[in-house]
C-alpha cells in the first residue's frame, strides 16, 4: 500500500508508540493521585507540556490538553463567543469551526465570513473592513486542510488586536509541519491535533495565551488547572509530545523532502499532457497537492487509485460521505469543467521518491 492521505491522518512514530505502550501497560497511574505511582504520571504531563510549549514558542501553562482538534475548535469558538458581540471567520474553515460557528449563530450572535481569492488566501484588508467597532473573536485557519494554503496569520492577528479583538487559529494542519511561534505571531488561541503530526488519534491541545479570558468547555474535575476536566490521557499526551518534537526538530529536512516529492508528482503529470489545475498557493503545507482534472470525477479517481492500493482523497476526510464539490473548491472558483475532478494527494515524511513516481504513474494511467 502507498499511503498518501497524510492530511487526513498520519502514521504513528515508532518512539511515540513505544511510549504509549509503556504508559498504558506499566505507568498507568492517575495523575491526580498524590501517591508516587500517580505522581509519576503527573511528572510525564509536566514534561510533555514543556516539550509541546517549546515546539510552538509558548509557555507550558498556556497549553491545555484536549481530546482532538474538533474539541479545541469548539472550545475556542463556543466559549470565546461568550465574551464578544461577533465572530469573524473564513468561508474555507474546517467544519469543526464552521459548524461551531453555526451553533453560535443559532443563539442569535452575529457570525461573518471572510471570502478568499482563487488561491484560498484571505485578504487582511477585508478583515479591517468587516471588523468595525464590535467586540470580536476572529478565527482564521493557519493552513487549509484541502488545498494546503497558509493564511497571513501574523497580519490577521495584528489587525484583530488593533481593533480590540481576540485572535484564534485552527492550526491542525500546520502544527508539526511549518515553523510556528505563537508569541511572535501574536496568536491568542490555537487548536492542534496529534494525529496530524504522527501522534495517536484522540489527543490534541488548545494554546491559550496568558491573560485571555475563556471559560472551560468541559465542566468537572480540576484537571488542566481547572480549565479542562477529565482524567488526562497520559499515554497519548506523552506520545503527542514525542512526535511533535520529532517533527519540529526536523522541520526543514522534512519540508525539503516533501517539496522534492511534490516536484516529482507535478513534473510527471505535466509531461503526460493531461489537463489539470493545481489548487492552492505557493505558500502551502509541504506535501499537500490538490489537483483538479478536466472532465473527470474525483470519486472515480479515488476508487481506481484504491484498487491500485494507493490512498488519496477527494478533499476533507470528514466529508467523505458527502461527495458533492466541497465548500473550499467552490470558494476558490475552480472552473466547472475541472471542479468535479478534484483530488488531494497529501504526502508525509514517510513517503519516498519512488512512491511519488508510482502515484503519478497510476494517476496518468487512470486518467488516460
Ligand atoms: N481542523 C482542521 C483544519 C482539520 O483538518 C481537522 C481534521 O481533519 C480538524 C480541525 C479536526 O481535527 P480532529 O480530527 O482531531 O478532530
Amino acid at each position: 500500500m502507498i499511503y498518501a492521505d497524510n492530511a487526513a491522518t498520519t502514521q504513528l512514530d515508532d518512539d511515540a508508540y513505544g511510549l504509549m505502550i509503556e504508559f498504558l501497560r506499566n505507568n498507568y497511574g492517575n495523575a491526580s493521585q498524590s501517591y508516587e505511582f500517580g505522581q509519576r504520571s503527573k511528572a510525564i504531563l509536566i514534561e510533555a507540556r514543556k516539550t509541546i510549549a517549546g515546539c510552538i514558542g509558548a509557555d507550558p501553562e498556556e497549553i491545555f490538553f484536549t481530546s482532538c482538534g474538533t474539541e479545541s475548535d469548539n472550545w475556542a469558538i463556543k466559549m470565546g463567543a461568550l465574551n464578544v458581540e461577533q465572530i469573524i471567520t473564513s468561508e474555507i474553515e474546517h467544519h469543526a469551526i464552521l459548524n461551531a460557528c453555526k451553533a453560535v449563530e443559532a443563539t442569535g450572535k452575529t457570525v461573518k465570513y471572510l471570502t478568499v481569492n482563487n488561491k484560498g488566501e484571505v485578504n487582511p484588508n477585508d478583515l479591517i473592513k468587516m471588523i468595525g467597532d464590535k467586540r470580536s473573536l476572529v478565527s482564521v485557519m493557519y493552513a487549509n486542510n484541502e488545498i494546503g494554503t497558509i493564511e497571513p496569520i501574523a497580519e490577521l492577528a495584528r489587525i484583530a488586536h488593533d481593533n480590540g479583538a481576540i485572535f484564534h487559529t485552527d492550526a491542525v494542519q500546520a502544527v508539526g509541519h511549518v515553523p510556528i511561534n505563537v508569541h511572535e505571531l501574536g496568536i491568542d488561541m490555537m487548536s492542534a491535533s496529534g494525529h496530524k503530526f504522527n501522534s495517536p488519534k484522540g489527543i490534541g491541545f488548545l494554546y491559550v495565551k496568558h491573560g485571555v479570558d475563556i471559560k472551560p468547555f468541559f465542566d468537572g474535575g480540576a484537571q488542566e488547572n481547572g480549565n479542562r476536566a477529565g482524567t488526562e490521557n497520559v499515554a497519548s499526551i506523552a506520545a503527542m509530545a514525542c512526535a511533535l518534537k520529532n517533527n519540529c526538530c526536523n522541520l526543514a529536512e522534512n519540508s525539503r523532502h516533501l517539496y522534492t516529492l511534490e516536484k516529482v508528482v507535478i513534473e510527471k503529470l505535466k509531461n503526460s499532457g493531461l489537463g489539470f489545475i493545481r489548487n492552492g498557493s505557493d505558500a502551502h503545507v509541504p506535501g499537500c497537492i490538490n489537483l483538479s482534472f478536466a472532465e473527470a470525477e474525483g470519486e472515480m479517481i479515488l476508487h481506481r487509485m484504491d484498487i491500485k492500493k494507493i490512498c488519496i482523497s477527494t478533499g476533507s476526510a470528514c466529508d467523505s460521505v458527502n461527495t458533492q464539490i466541497s465548500h473550499v473548491i467552490k470558494a476558490i472558483d475552480v472552473p466547472d469543467r475541472y471542479a468535479e475532478g478534484t483530488i488531494r494527494i497529501s504526502l508525509g515524511k514517510y513517503n519516498t521518491e519512488s512512491e511519488a513516481e508510482e502515484i503519478a504513474a497510476a494517476l496518468i494511467e487512470i486518467l488516460k
